[in-house]
């Protein structure tokens, strides 16, 4: 979640690419405008995290804008840039969704809108591996000022925790609630809470922690049946280990094993604490 595996392309072959396989009116248009589309490619990661301050300087006629938008059917299967499409959907970790990670990618979600920013239509970096639900969750949203979608990371090193997980015990069933880590920047806290909510990760995530608990659950119940609340935290700790190795430390069930690892409710009696589940 949050992390992608970079690819490695030349955004302008691309966009030479697509030009050379349209229309001869497209072509023309497609052409005419290239160095400005260009100039909009080295804007591009300033105005990923502030898209709201665009102010329309690139002016688009509607059939340039038609023109643009529609170089992304190239991506289609047995078209010319179907490779472009099959490294988005190869730099998926783990094959799944960057947005939520939860689930598989089968779709190209664009970052920033094509309908909002044709000028982006199909350059790499604006295109992401998702899931259908976030695909269709996100449509052509790109926040408001200071609340805006996570992107996902190129760079596993610049990937922190962003979630917090806390457990709850009540009546024998333990409850997850999840939100932006309080050790974040506020500013990019916020940004957490606008992805979880317009995104509806929390209850989706929320059942997650549960399945995994249940497939789980077995043997924590031995483990502690053996050597108390310190093997059951050793075993949390491996779990939570394992995880961040295979997934990366922004992956949501990182926060799943800290949040049972902090909840003494379960650790000093994960029996009563989950007579529920099983
Ligand atoms: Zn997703």
């Amino acid at each position: 979640m949050w992390h992608r595996n970079p690819v490695i392309r030349k955004p302008e072959t691309d966009y030479d690419l697509a030009a050379s396989h349209r229309s001869a009116a497209n072509k023309a248009l497609i052409e005419g405008l290239r160095s400005r589309v260009f100039k909009h490619y080295t804007d591009y990661p300033k105005l990923r995290e502030a898209p709201w301050d665009y102010n329309d300087e690139l002016p688009l006629g509607p059939a340039e804008r038609k023109a643009l938008i529609s170089n992304y059917d190239l991506l289609s299967r047995g078209r010319p840039l179907a490779s472009l499409r099959d490294e988005i959907l190869a730099s998926a970790r783990n094959g799944l969704c960057a947005f939520c990670g939860r689930n598989d990618v089968s779709t190209i979600d664009h970052f920033l809108p094509k309908e909002k920013f044709p000028e982006y239509s199909i350059l790499i970096d604006n295109l992401i591996a998702a899931c259908p639900r976030c695909n269709q969750k996100k449509r052509d949203g790109v926040g408001v000022p200071g609340r805006r979608y996570i992107y996902p990371s190129t760079s596993p090193l610049a990937c922190s925790p962003l979630l917090t997980c806390i457990v709850t015990v009540e009546d024998g069933t333990p409850y997850f609630d999840f939100e932006g880590s309080s050790s974040l920047d506020p500013e990019v806290r916020q940004c957490v809470e606008f992805h979880l909510d317009t995104l509806e990760l929390r209850d989706s995530f929320s059942i997650g922690a549960l399945n995994e608990l249940l497939e789980k659950i077995d043997l924590f119940r031995e483990l502690f049946e053996i050597g108390g609340t310190a093997e059951l935290l050793v075993q949390l700790n491996r779990c939570k280990s394992s995880i961040v190795k295979n997934f990366g430390v922004s992956f949501w069930k990182v926060a799943v094993y800290e949040g049972l690892i902090n909840c003494a409710e379960f650790t000093q009696d994960p029996v009563s604490a989950t007579t529920c589940l099983v």
